[in-house]
């Protein structure tokens, strides 16, 4: 295994100066949706550029950049992390801390990190472990991946020797809104299968996730003076409370984990005359997937006619399940479970109760897109943490990953 640990950490710590926060409330309306994201795209454009690669970056804001094979005949790899932060704490203004983890309670100005909550911060003693200063996030969440497949890169360029495909590399804004994915310049794309750096601990592999959608439903009431309402009124705000409280209780997030799936009413507003709802559908399975969303729309329908109310429903698929481009395309988890075999890693595969950027470029492309770990924990939090010792680990793995290409050429 290569020691990068100092130069990832450099790069990371670099990387998280940037103020990329992203906005979620602007998704869809303003791409990106923070104008930070811009500048770290083009510091990232100028690396590339600077090491040599192809790079392309326009009106879609998705760095793409491709450094060419040294050698005939191998398939082209992809890499893709998101340069956004999300909005759930500060995430601008990082000041990155680097620890010599002795072990126990990290104490930060803004929180302390408890050893207790945090059992694989304990495998990290005698290692090194960057965090923020407890009063934004650290960022890892994607900037590990950022620098962890930027290293990659760079020691590709240094070390001319070591044989390679075509590598391509994907830097989008925007992943933490859920809109980092709506205009990826698929026709630039030349690899068949792809890997997101946007995972968590040591040896995570995430190869599946759910399938989701989102379902509008509008209800129009019937509006009369409140004193001849009998027998005529049609309380928009009551039919919707009403179709929320038929959802089985058992099947809502704050009820399941593991493989169960779930309905979940995100919002419901309006007035007594009209009331929309908006609420989620999640399943790893595709087929109780489908039938959730049957369900879900004749159970409306029935309430909206017990109480004469009309409604319209409006169904939006936001990404499926990559479990199944990952069982089309074996070889995308072959090349990770050997790169980890060769580099003595314990690999694990996890589910994902959520979805990937890889998830809707499986949907879209069908590339098969499993999600590699970073070495991060405790994402969207001021109690954020990387291990320095693992970010390196995943810059291995990169490498390790663009070698199966060269052996499988081989083959
Ligand atoms: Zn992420």
């Amino acid at each position: 295994m290569i020691d990068f640990r100092k130069d990832v950490s450099e790069r990371f710590i670099r990387y998280t100066r940037f103020d990329t926060m992203s906005d979620p409330s602007l998704a869809g309306s303003r791409r990106p949706t923070t104008p930070g994201q811009v500048v770290m795209q083009k510091a990232l454009v100028a690396e590339l550029e600077e090491l040599g690669l192809e790079v392309t970056y326009g009106e879609e804001h998705v760095v793409h950049a491709i450094l060419r094979a040294n050698a005939q005949g191998i398939a082209p790899v992809a890499f893709m992390a998101h340069v956004d932060t999300a909005d759930d704490v500060m995430g601008n203004g990082v000041k990155a801390r680097v620890h010599d983890y002795e072990g126990g309670d990290i104490v930060l100005d803004g929180t302390v990190i408890r050893a207790c909550d945090n059992p694989d911060l304990a495998r990290c003693a005698g290692g090194r472990v960057i965090t923020s200063d407890g009063t934004t996030l650290l960022g890892g969440d994607d900037k590990a991946g950022v620098a962890e497949i930027m290293e990659a890169v760079s020691y590709l360029v240094g070390h001319p020797e070591v044989v390679h495909g075509d590598v391509e590399v994907f830097f989008t804004p925007d992943e933490e809104t859920g809109a980092g994915m709506d205009m990826f310049p698929y026709h630039e794309m030349i690899s068949k299968v792809c890997y997101t750096l946007d995972g968590g601990p040591e040896g995570e592999i995430e190869t599946e996730c759910f399938n989701a959608a989102t379902v509008d439903i509008a209800i129009h009431g019937v509006s009369t003076h409140l004193g001849s309402a009998r027998g005529r009124l049609v309380n928009a705000l009551k039919v919707a409370s009403m179709i929320a409280d038929t959802l089985p209780h058992s099947e809502s997030p704050e009820a399941t984990d593991g493989r169960y799936g779930y309905y979940h009413v995100g919002a419901i507003e309006g007035t007594n005359v009209e009331a929309r709802m908006e609420i989620f559908i999640r399943d790893f399975d595709s087929g109780s997937f489908d039938e959730r969303i049957r369900a879900l729309e004749a159970l409306a329908r029935a309430v909206a006619d017990i109480y004469h109310a009309s409604i319209d429903i409006d169904v939006h698929v936001s990404y499926r399940n990559m479990a199944s481009a990952n069982a089309r395309h074996p070889e995308a988890l072959e090349a990770v479970m050997e790169a980890g075999r060769r580099l003595g890693l314990d690999l694990h595969q996890e589910l994902i109760r959520g979805g990937t950027d890889g998830a809707r470029m499986a949907e879209k492309a069908g590339v098969p897109c499993p999600n590699l770990f970073t070495g991060g924990h405790n994402f969207h939090s001021l109690e954020e943490w990387v291990s320095v010792d693992v970010m390196s680990e995943s810059v291995n793995m990169v490498l390790a990953i663009i070698d199966y290409q060269v052996a499988a050429a081989k083959a």
